[in-house]
């Protein structure tokens, strides 16, 4: 047993993974530009009520998860870990006066977020998202372009089989009526509910919706449901956030109970699931609309629109489907010597073919020929260069790995003739 291990709940993610990792980010950025997202970067922590605000007090996340950072006696301000990105997004946006840019403002960020949850599989105290926010758009044309954006952000990562779930919770016109009709269903019910659950019936009934607790799950299937009370205004968005996911096929399913574990959302909601999966742990990703979140940071009413997709949970679903990640890359070539000592003349060499752009390894330790060769070949490089008698001419020796053939060449030739001879064998190009 090592001494020390990664903190509970966090897990390192070794070459292989931040390789598979990496993609994924790269998938999304490259997808958000597409789109029209510009990058930002948040700190990972924020004064702690920025959270409590932005995401509300009576949510899981800020009352049970919060990461907070015990504070030195000298500082006054009390700070926490980022639990999601958009409530730094936008306390960025109403910071740096963004309402005076063009509207929407679209951002995109991806990195590791941070929760005091029970680990468990899928659920881990640090863990990546990718994240879109579109602020300063009503809706809602955009509700659905961004749906389709995650819909696609998962068929490209090779996840096809993705049950995007879509609802409606309303805005603060509908919602309160509604709220109060959920808490007189559950009220009765007070004495059967856990401690947690209970509290909350008063502060916040529409989190019970969400709770797993056992008598939730049944009284929550014969819960009155939030589509059914929506006012005008939300019931004609919620027709066109469909409408228009239709005419852009993308499918979904209507999930009345869905209405997502933060205070900020209003009207659309969404989550995406691996089809068929019916547990909670197993989300890969939500989002949705918060019209009130700017204002309760501090700026003028303004609309949003956002979502946060879970990488670790892309992977673990990636692997479980049995998806083909890329390999991590291997270094091209490996550059080896028949004389043991000479490593500054290797290191040289390696030196040169990396600053042409080729990704070279030198043998470093003083190993017989042989071993060297081996190690190049385990190491799955495409060629070695052996440095021996020929070299007082300018020349070595370049052997072809993959193809088990090997010849003599100028070491100035060397760059040209690898690059020739990897695009013959990347592309079958004779060339
Ligand atoms: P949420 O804002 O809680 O809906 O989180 C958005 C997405 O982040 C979820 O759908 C998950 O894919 C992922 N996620 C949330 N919490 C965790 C966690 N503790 N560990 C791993 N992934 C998480």
């Amino acid at each position: 047993m090592p001494a020390f291990r990664a903190p509970r709940g966090t897990h390192d993610l070794l070459p292989r993974d931040r390789v598979a990792m990496a993609r994924l980010e790269r998938i999304g950025a490259e997808l958000a530009t597409r789109y029209g997202y510009r990058p930002i970067e948040t700190p990972m922590f924020e004064q702690t009520a920025v959270f409590e605000r932005g995401i509300g007090e009576v949510t899981d996340v800020v009352e049970k998860e919060l990461f907070r950072l015990a504070p030195r006696s000298d500082e006054a301000e009390s700070w926490a870990l980022r639990p999601e990105p958009t409530a730094g997004i936008v306390r960025a946006y109403v910071q740096h006066g963004m309402r005076t840019w063009p509207q929407p403002v679209k951002l995109t960020m991806s990195g590791p977020m941070f929760r005091y949850d029970r680990p468990q599989a899928g659920r881990f105290r640090q863990f990546w998202q990718f994240d879109v926010e579109a602020i300063g758009d009503p809706g809602p044309a955009i509700d659905a372009e961004i749906i389709e954006l995650a819909h696609r952000f998962y068929a490209d990562s090779g996840l096809h089989d993705v049950e995007i779930r879509l609802n409606s919770i309303g805005d603060p016109a509908c919602r309160p009526a509604y709220v109060a009709e959920l808490a007189a269903y559950y009220r009765p019910h007070a004495e059967r509910l856990p401690a947690l659950e209970r509290g909350r019936l008063e502060r916040n009934p529409l989190r019970l919706l969400d709770s797993k607790a056992p008598p939730l799950v049944e009284l929550n299937n014969a819960a009155p449901k939030i589509p059914d009370h929506l006012c005008e205004a939300c019931n004609a968005h919620f027709a066109a956030v469909r409408d228009h996911l239709d005419a852009l096929e993308v499918p979904y399913r209507l999930t009345p109970t869905l209405v997502r574990g933060l205070d900020y959302y209003t009207r659309t909601t969404f989550e995406a699931y691996p089809a068929g999966d019916e547990g909670q742990q197993a989300a890969l990703g939500g989002g949705g609309r918060y019209d009130g979140l700017v204002e309760l940071l501090g700026d003028r009413p303004t609309p949003g629109i956002g979502f946060g997709l879970g990488l670790d949970r892309v992977l673990l679903a990636l692997s479980a489907a049995g998806v083909e990640l890329p390999a991590e890359p291997v270094p091209q070539v490996v550059v080896v010597g028949a004389d043991p000592a000479a490593s500054a003349v290797r290191l040289r060499l390696a030196t040169d073919l990396r600053a042409a752009g080729i990704a070279a390894r030198a043998e470093l330790a003083p190993r017989k020929l042989g071993r060297q060769l081996e190690a190049a070949a385990k190491d799955g490089a495409h060629f070695a260069v052996i440095l021996g008698d020929e070299a007082a001419t300018g020349h070595a020796q370049l052997r072809d790995l993959k193809a088990g053939s090997q010849k003599v060449i100028a070491t100035a030739d060397l760059v040209a003739e690898i690059e020739r001879a990897d695009r013959r064998h990347h592309h079958g190009d004779a060339t």
